[in-house]
This record gives structure tokens, sequence and C-alpha cells, in this order.
């Protein structure tokens, strides 16, 4: 009697658990010049992290803005390459998203990048003359979008698979797909842009995209001076507009890609105006004064910030006290 007993409860253990939980299968994979870290929970665990692994390269081949025959380099040089519809899309958004943002994000920059020494690492802050002339020319540059559409294929990807949920790192764009296997919601980390741990969390419902832009993420220092990669299209300098970081979370990664760069060149009181006229997205910022503003439905907890919501109009003027609440805000576990 006591071994049948036991037998009930082991029995109930192992349903229990195979209820609760789906095996785990991940990867890091190094592709589009960064870590991306894959974690897929289901049956088809394994075949999703090789057909996404096998999506990411092929992203990195046709896009890529350094490789001699990616479609970039192509539209680069003037030829018409062959598209798929798929691509065709994709263009259409980018231009989409650039028109809506008046051009913060500009697809073109490819110029303005080079010439501060972006893509070959031999950094350089150029001439007023030089800088006029890269704006001049429009070159096709997708790597402030092309991570978040990597993320927003790979949702697409998993929808067709036998997969409970997932959580992609995609060089710290974060692409989750379902809720945590545990039936709880996701909760990201918003990185630290002065150093050390996260300084607050922001809390998915169901498959989302996390993206940030922040200078803190490439940059170069010369004479005391720090340079970033966010390029304003209209000055052709690094952005200077207050921020040091903005995350942007989207049901859709191109759109939180492309806007997060936007945001960035915005600023606060641009992007607060932008996101009142928007219905897609959510937004943090963090201002160099490490200030932190969060937009009403951005779900973000364990700091001090102020609330944006559809209607306060205060922005501009910065309170004081918001700038304690960053540096003591509590190290938080992501994606716990
Ligand atoms: P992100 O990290 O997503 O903000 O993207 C920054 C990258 O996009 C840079 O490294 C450049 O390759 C490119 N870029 C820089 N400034 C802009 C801009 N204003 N609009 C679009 N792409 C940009
Ligand atoms: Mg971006």
């Amino acid at each position: 009697m006591k071994r049948l007993i036991c037998m009930i409860f082991a029995l109930i253990f192992v349903l229990g658990c195979a209820g609760c939980s789906a095996r785990e299968y991940s990867k890091s994979v190094f592709a589009m010049d960064t870590v991306m870290e894959l974690k897929v929970w289901g049956a088809d665990g394994e075949t999703a992290i090789s057909r996404l692994e096998d999506m990411l390269r092929g992203l990195e081949d046709r896009w890529s803005a350094t490789r001699q025959d990616s479609v970039t380099a192509l539209l680069n040089q003037g030829t018409v390459p062959s598209l798929t519809a798929e691509e065709e899309a994709l263009l259409r958004q980018v231009e989409a998203l650039s028109q809506r943002t008046q051009g913060a994000f500009d697809p073109k920059l490819g110029s303005v990048s080079r010439l501060w020494g972006f893509y070959d690492k031999q950094y350089r802050v150029p001439t007023a003359q030089q800088i006029q002339a890269a704006l001049q020319q429009e070159t096709w540059d997708l790597g402030a979008a092309m991570k978040g559409y990597a993320g927003q294929q790979a949702a697409k990807l998993l929808q067709e698979l036998d997969v409970q949920c997932a959580l992609l790192n995609l060089g710290g764009n974060i692409q989750t797909f379902g809720t945590k296997p545990d039936g709880q919601p996701w909760r990201v980390g918003i990185q630290n842009p002065f150093g050390g741990d996260y300084v607050g969390i922001v809390t998915l419902e169901g498959t989302a995209s996390v993206v940030t832009s922040g200078s803190y993420q490439r940059y170069f220092e010369q004479e005391g001076k720090r340079y970033h990669h966010i390029m304003d299209g209209v000055t052709g300098y690094p952005a200077d507009s207050g921020l040091v970081s903005v995350t942007v979370i989207c049901r859709d990664g191109l759109t939180a890609d492309a806007l997060s760069t936007a945001l960035f060149v915005m600023g606060l009181e641009e992007g607060t105006r932008f996101w009142r006229q928007s219905s897609d997205f959510e937004a943090v910022f963090i201002l160099t004064d490490g200030s932190i503003y969060a937009t009403e439905g951005a779900n973000l907890s364990g700091c001090e910030f102020k609330e944006i919501t559809r209607e306060n109009e205060n922005l501009g003027h910065f309170d004081q006290r918001f700038a304690a609440g960053m540096p003591g805000a509590e190290p938080v576990a992501v994606f716990g």
C-alpha cells in the first residue's frame, strides 16, 4: 500500500511538471556582427533553433552594410536588385517609418556613419565640409532596423512551429514569443547606461519586442568629448538630444527598432509629442542627468520615474527628484 501511494505521488509529480514547463533549447549564435542568445521552449525547439539560425544568417547576407554582394550594397551602387515580396515589403515599411518620423530614423545615413569611422573603427571627427558632403550622399544602412526586423521574422517563424514560447536576445534587442514557460509575463531589464546593472524592468504581455538605442552602446572619445553612433540626419553629427538611451516596446520588431533610433534623435519633448500621436508603442527615456521618463503603458517597475501620460504637458521641465531614482535602483534579475 505504501509503495502504491509513493507511485501515485511520483506520477502526479511527473504529470505536474510536464504540464508546467516544456523542454528548453538554447544556443548562442554570432550573426549580424553581434552575439545572439536564442532560447526556445517546446516540442519543435531544436528545429526552431536551427531555422532561426538560418534565418538570421540569411538576413545578414542579404542586408549587410559591409558585404559587397548584399542588397544594401547593390542599392548603393544604383543597381536594382531582384527582391522577394517580403524584401520589398521590408523596404516599403522602412521608407514609411522614415517618413513617419520625419527623417529622425533615416536609413540612408551610411556615408555619414562611415565618415565618422563607425564602419572600419577608424574613428575621427570630420570637418564640417566633409559632413556636408556625406549628407548629400544617400547611402543605405539598415543597421538601425535590421535586428528588430530579425526579431519580428523570428516571431513569425515560431508561429509556424510547435513552440510554446521563446526568448531571443538579438544583440540587446529582446524579442519574446508567448509568455514565460510558467505562464507568467516576461520581465526584461533595461540596461543602466551609466554602467552596472539594470535601471528597471518592463513587464511584457505575450509576444513583443523591446529595443534600446543608447549613446553608450558604440562611441569613441576624442579630446575628452564622446561621439556616439546615432546620427542626426540634419546636422550630420551624433544626435545631441539630452538622452543617453531610449527603449521602445512594441508588438512589431522593425517598428520598435526604427523608433528607438528615431526617438533618440528626437529627444524627450519631441519624442513625447510623437508618442502622443501614436498608439503602437511605449517608451522609456533615460536622460543624460540620469532621470527616467516612461510612457503610461510601458509597464516599468523597479525604479523611480516620471510617467508620461497622454495629457501631462510639462515634460521639458525636469524635476531633480527623479535623478535620485536611477543610481539607487535595485539590481534586478533579467528575464526572471
Ligand atoms: P540603433 O542602435 O538601432 O539605434 O541603430 C544605430 C545604427 O543605425 C548606427 O550604427 C548606424 O549604422 C545607423 N544609424 C545611425 N544614425 C541613424 C539614424 N538617425 N537613422 C537610421 N539609422 C541610423
Ligand atoms: Mg534602432
